[in-house]
């Protein structure tokens, strides 16, 4: 899920542009160190980048709020402005169409969001928006691989993006907690949190998983997450491709709607407790949990499609719901969407689900890629049987794994895959606004 905050900070910023699809971002590799009880965040990260067109001049990237000290390459200076949340770069010498460059920038800043702090509890984390704390290019399709070191107070429990390498002591009561994240994904996946937490560690199959949380005790803990095994073999299983990470945690903070970054979740406190006062609200955690394929993996090339994230993760949890607890689950599920998508039918705001822009999403904006798009899988999953809908998603899913989607890649690979005419269907339920019902 994304915040709505996160939407309005994308909506300032148009996906793509001339001087963003001129250079490829490979790897980040960041330094960052929260003041957790002054709520700011010091930082610095090389960004390796290739050029892709001749005699490249310039670059840009997203900084939100932050304010850039220096950018330099190689040891020299570079210069550089910014403006409306964009910094531009000068470089010294232009780079040749495949050449790699490493630019160094060197930041601080205070965000509003994009960070919470929690320091009464000792807890930082992040809530996406990457570059409010690290600088990079925010559009999906850019994914690349990370090293984030985080210097943090001695005494917290840290999950970052991809595998822990190593924590080293500095000075000061400080601790260097190095992460590393081997598959390029999108920047939105980045992301950390820490706090005091208690810890409960499990595996499912080669996967190992970890469970954190303030507030729940341990015992809780194991509550709270006690079908993630499940969930995880099932959308093994569904997707036909496995778990890529080695690690998965789920974590409780204080206050977030939940978000999937590369090889966690972020849940809040209030959630978890919801789901130990009730086990079948565990939607959310497989909505997260699907993405890890759908989204991370499989990732919208850019918002207009954005449906292929989200109205993917909202259809596999109640897939994973109708698995758990039976069809008539999956089927509330189902009609729950059904009747949001009739009230903005109704209201003459449906549209297609491949949007002209996302500039200024509104809430019915938001409710056709969430609920429209799950309801268009369950409608597809209904014209054409069960069994070939799920050999589609196992064929669309494999072949796009780690790379950038748009709406004609998932139709090609349903329609290959099946060897049925689709376009009919796709033509009624994504391209077309549907008309009012009588
Ligand atoms: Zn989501």
């Amino acid at each position: 899920m994304l915040p709505a905050l996160l939407l309005f900070a994308l909506a300032v910023v148009p996906p793509h542009e001339t001087s963003r699809s001129s250079f490829d971002v490979l790897h980040y590799d960041a330094r960052v160190e929260p003041d957790l009880s002054g709520k700011t965040v010091a930082g610095r990260v090389f960004i390796d980048f290739v050029s892709t067109r001749d005699s490249l001049e310039a670059v840009e990237f997203d900084i939100g709020a932050l304010t850039i000290e220096t950018v330099g390459e190689a040891g020299q200076a570079l210069a550089f402005s910014s403006a409306e949340r964009r910094l531009q770069v000068r470089l010294n010498r232009p780079a040749a169409r495949g050449e790699r460059r490493r630019l160094e920038i060197v930041y601080r800043g205070a965000p509003r969001f994009g960070l919470e702090f929690v320091p009464g509890k000792s807890q930082v984390y992040t809530i996406f928006s990457t570059s409010q704390w690290m600088p990079c290019v925010d559009a999906p399709a850019d994914k690349a691989t990370l090293r984030l070191g985080l210097v943090l107070p001695a005494g917290l429990v840290v999950v970052a993006s991809g595998r822990p390498i190593e924590d080293v002591a500095l000075e000061g009561g400080r601790v260097l907690h190095e992460w590393r994240l081997d598959e390029p994904m999108p920047t939105y996946t980045f992301g950390f949190a820490a706090g005091k937490f208690t810890e409960v560690t499990g595996r499912q199959g080669r996967t190992r998983l970890k469970y954190l949380s303030t507030d729940a005790s341990a015992e809780e803990l194991r509550r709270v997450f006690a079908d993630t095994k499940d969930m995880l073999a099932f959308f093994e299983e569904r997707s036909g491709v496995r778990y890529g990470a080695g690690e998965y945690t789920q974590a409780l903070v204080e206050k977030t709607i939940g978000q999937e970054l590369a090889g966690f979740s972020l849940m809040s406190e209030e959630y978890g407790r919801g789901v130990l006062a009730d086990p079948n609200t565990v939607g959310l955690l497989a909505h997260e949990l699907a993405h890890q394929w759908w989204g991370n993996r499989v990732t919208c090339l850019d918002w207009t499609h954005f449906w292929l994230n989200e109205g993917f993760a909202t259809f596999m949890a109640a897939a994973y719901r109708e698995k758990r607890f039976g069809r008539e689950a999956y089927l509330r599920d189902v009609e729950g969407w059904r009747a949001r998508y009739e009230r903005v039918r109704a209201a003459g705001k449906d549209r297609s689900l491949v949007f002209p822009d996302w500039n200024r999403p509104t809430a019915d904006d938001r409710a056709l890629v969430y609920q429209k798009g799950a309801l268009v899988l369950h409608e597809l999953r209904e014209r054409i049987g069960d069994a070939a809908f799920w050999k589609g998603i196992r064929a669309y899913t494999r072949a796009h794994l780690q790379g950038s989607v748009v709406t004609d890649d998932f139709e090609r690979a349903m329609a290959t895959s099946t060897r049925q005419d689709l376009s009919a269907f796709f033509d009624q339920w994504i391209h077309a606004g549907r008309k009012p019902g009588p």
